[in-house]
């Protein structure tokens, strides 16, 4: 069998826990299976060298950062395959360039175009255990590239695709994926299955545990993964196409506080505005996500719209200088919200369950800001400071716990 197995920072935050990943790699190993491990960096790594970078230079240029970045995985997947050699198994690190990773030229949001197989499969076909450093790529430039933060989980599902693996096992510091984050909602209960939808649309609105384009590569290439803990040998949670067990109605809760909510006021009321105005965000590189504009009137027109939060001077910017343009009265800009959203396959044959969150909000005095829904999603904009009691309330209303 092949097997790729990826752990994530905490896994191998220090020298314990990466003595332990290896053994736990050792063992399907000797079971007798090929084995390709993906890591991230180190703990907060990642997040050491952003501080670092920024220290010297508060812009540092994209292609400079991403170059840095790289090392924080080079780091994880040397140490581990020195640990594997001292327990008496041969195994090589590899980084993206000497796999090579194929990605898209753009800096600190590559996206995998094409992934060589022949030098893993060479070192697979001398009995080896390969490590890959996980969230980088090359670039047309022969230049390191990052696919975004969490991005490891991409990597994995990409190589498991790439290399038809039989496994793709993605462990993390939680038990698997949970109806709601446990840190938040007490109650929240660790799921059995889940479909790739569902698992798509709650990475997408902040569950955390999943990088959300892993879950869209493992969809489209059948990749069937698990999400569990590398701290013990609970199961987790399997996620695939469809799941046997009875739909629940909603399967789980996520928020995300990483938005902010902008409103230009006063647009001309003709074609074209919103074009404008969303091209020049998209030429910025910056995603906009939950879109409402009024009603018009007095030949004007207002839209509103959420992004990113670590985005928001980009976006102020581009809008900024778009501003005469469009004929806009105003910017404004909220950055103190966050979106709470359900999701469920069960919602798409069940009427009234938008209802029913927006009944919990209100029982909870909670205001809706903003609200958009998809077949099997229903996400609102609230005030920050609601959305520990939202997610508690929404999670009991739905019955989501054990
Ligand atoms: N080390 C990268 C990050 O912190 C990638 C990953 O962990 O998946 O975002
Ligand atoms: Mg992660």
């Amino acid at each position: 069998m092949l097997i790729v197995k990826k752990f994530g920072g905490t896994s191998v935050a220090d020298k314990e826990r990466i003595m332990n990943v290896a053994k736990r790699c050792i063992r399907d190993y000797q079971a007798g299976n090929d084995v390709i491990v993906v890591l991230s960096a180190m703990g907060k790594q990642t997040d050491v060298l952003i501080d670092m970078a920024k220290d010297i230079n508060p812009n540092p240029g994209r292609r400079e950062l991403d170059m840095l970045l790289t090392t924080g995985e080079q780091t994880s997947v040397a140490l581990m395959a020195m640990a594997m050699d001292v327990l008496g198994v041969p195994a090589v690190s590899l980084n993206a360039f000497q796999v090579a990773m194929h990605t898209t030229s753009a800096y600190g949001n590559a996206r995998l175009k094409r992934i060589d197989t022949e030098r893993i499969r060479h070192e697979l076909d001398s009995r080896k255990i390969v490590i890959v450093t996980g969230f980088q790529g090359v670039n047309k430039y022969d230049d390191f590239t990052t696919l975004g933060r969490g991005g490891s989980d991409t990597t994995a599902v990409a190589l498991a695709a790439a290399l038809h693996a039989d496994k793709c096992e993605i462990y993390t510091d939680v038990d698997g994926v949970y109806t709601a984050d446990p840190r938040i909602v007490k109650k929240a209960r660790k799921m059995k299955e889940i479909t790739y939808d569902e698992m798509l649309d709650l990475a997408t609105l902040g569950a955390g545990v999943l990088h959300n384009r892993s879950v869209e590569l493992a969809k489209k290439y059948g990749v069937q993964l698990v999400v569990r803990s590398s701290l013990n040998e609970e199961e987790g949670t399997i996620v695939k196409e469809d799941v046997k067990v009875e739909r629940m109605l909603v399967s789980g809760v996520a928020a995300d506080k990483n938005v902010t909510r902008i409103s230009v006021v006063g647009l001309q009321d003709k074609p074209g505005m919103a074009f404008r105005m969303f091209d020049a965000l998209a030429k910025a590189n910056i995603n906009v996500d939950m879109i409402l504009q009024s009603i018009g009137r007095d030949n004007s027109k207002d839209i509103s719209f959420t992004i990113p939060r670590d985005m928001t001077d980009d976006a102020l910017k581009a809008l900024e200088d778009k501003k005469d343009v469009l004929g806009a009265q105003e910017i404004k800009c909220k950055t103190n919200v966050a979106k709470v959203s359900i999701v469920g396959a069960g919602m798409m044959s069940n009427p009234g369950v938008a209802a029913k969150m927006f009944e919990c909000l209100y029982n909870s005095n909670i205001n809706i800001n903003m609200i958009s829904t998809s077949e099997i999603r229903v996400t609102v904009l609230i005030d920050e400071a609601d959305v520990e009691k939202a997610m508690n309330a929404v999670h009991d209303s739905f019955g989501l716990e054990d």
